[in-house]
């Protein structure tokens, strides 16, 4: 029999014992999902204010996606590929329409996502554009985070991603985030195939370029016929105010990357849409996985997308993000601890007056934590805040409240 555990410490002490060490986590074990809010095994409750990393945007266990899963969980789950299934082809017809492109291939996480996108790109480029074989270059961004598979961290420059994970995949040219100057510069090198961009770069510590940054990056993809793709993993969803952030700019990634959100955080489902003249390019025993597709997934994501339109999910995320930035601003007059508040919709980040070496930003959170609140830093003295899109007027100011009275505590000891 499994048992339940019913101390954090008992939780913590058996994954430090028999877990991978492969991440940090706050020391908080939690048992229990609601909307916006989780419950320890103790019993305290507290707002979360990163939502998985922008995985459960609909809220934690939402009620008619979690239905969606038993209900479809008692009737057929996984076939593979080597069959149809009758929940899929529904699904793809509901996700391209929902989006606007002509075809989506289904796989599970992000990082799949985007090893799709870049698989589907370059082959796009030997066969449509015209490219030598095995010269292909995709152009990708400093501080960019798409994942951990060896060809991502192939192009990432965060050194704990990247060292001893080597040798690294080729084919990549990396430039300043936010320089359209040094793009173009790249474009005009030869053989390059793709731009692959987050529209806000969310695990950098939500920064978000300039105005027009995007509409500059899909102008030049079409001026050297090169392909721009989207990663709108953490962005998409509704998650900074409207559907896709590239909707800011009404830019139409030509590869859209999709995961996190796209099944409300009940099951792992990520997806890449593209029209028929890309798409085209995959052919049978060319890219899949096995549980790419299943009927589970594919109902989940179904559900989690209507729960996105029908609860209005992108403006509320438009409307409390204004509050929140608001609220952060006007700490920050009150405070030196803060030295600034950017993002867009509910995907926010504070930068706290400190090295990124120090703790200062870890032990907020801790404090926050005893407060209530879960969040979590981002390289070092940045933290993100990214509470679930369902959240109300007057759980934000609640929440800001407590981060208020946090931060404060924190000047009066400095
Ligand atoms: N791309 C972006 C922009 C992300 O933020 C993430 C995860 O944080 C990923 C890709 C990778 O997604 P996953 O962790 O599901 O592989």
């Amino acid at each position: 029999m499994i048992s339940i555990l019913s101390s954090s410490d008992e939780a913590i002490a058996l994954e430090n014992r028999y877990g991978a060490h492969n991440y940090h986590p706050l020391p908080v074990v939690l048992s229990k999902g609601e909307g916006v809010y989780l419950w320890d095994v103790e019993g305290r409750k507290y707002y979360d204010f990163l939502s998985a990393y922008s995985a459960v945007n609909q809220g934690h266990c939402h009620p008619r996606i979690v239905k969606a899963l038993k209900e479809q969980a008692d009737t057929l789950t996984l076939t593979s590929r080597a069959f149809h299934n009758d929940v899929l082809g529904v699904y793809e017809k509901y996700i391209t329409e929902y989006f606007g492109y002509d075809k989506v291939l289904p796989m599970n996480t992000g990082a799949e996502g985007v090893e799709t996108a870049i698989k589907l790109c370059r082959k796009w480029g030997y066969e449509k554009k015209g490219v030598a074989e095995n010269t292909a270059k995709i152009i990708v961004f400093e501080n960019n985070f798409h994942g951990r598979t060896t060809t991502i961290i192939s192009f990432s420059n965060d050194p704990d991603a990247k060292k001893h994970f080597g040798p690294y995949t080729p084919g990549f040219i990396k430039i300043p985030y936010n320089n359209t100057k040094a793009l173009a510069e790249a474009l005009a090198e030869k053989d390059v195939v793709g731009v692959l961009v987050e529209p806000i770069q969310g695990e950098a510590g939500v920064y978000v370029p300039d105005e027009g940054f995007l509409k500059d990056v899909y102008d030049l993809c079409r001026k050297h016929h090169v392909l721009f793709i989207g990663d709108e993993i953490q962005t998409g969803i509704a998650r900074t105010g409207k559907l896709l952030t590239c909707d800011y700019e009404d830019v139409k990634a030509d590869i859209l990357i999709l995961g996190k959100a796209i099944s409300g955080g009940v099951y792992p489902v990520s997806a890449v849409l593209a029209d028929d003249h890309i798409m085209e390019v995959m052919q049978p025993g060319q890219h899949g996985s096995t549980f790419g597709g299943n009927p589970l997934g594919s109902k989940v994501a179904i559900t989690a997308l209507q729960v996105v339109k029908d609860e209005k999910l992108a403006e509320n995320a438009f409307r409390l993000g204004n509050l929140f930035r608001e609220r952060m601003n006007q700490l920050i007059a009150k405070t030196s601890i803060i030295q600034l508040v950017r993002g867009k919709g509910l995907l926010n980040a504070i930068v706290i007056n400190d090295t990124p070496e120090s703790s200062t930003a870890w032990d907020i959170c801790m404090a926050l934590k005893d407060n209530g609140l879960l969040a979590k830093p981002t390289h070092g003295n940045i933290i993100r805040f990214a509470p679930p899109l369902v959240m109300t007027e007057e759980q934000l100011h609640e929440c800001c409240d407590i981060i208020e009275k946090t931060i404060i505590t924190f000047e009066e000891l400095a």
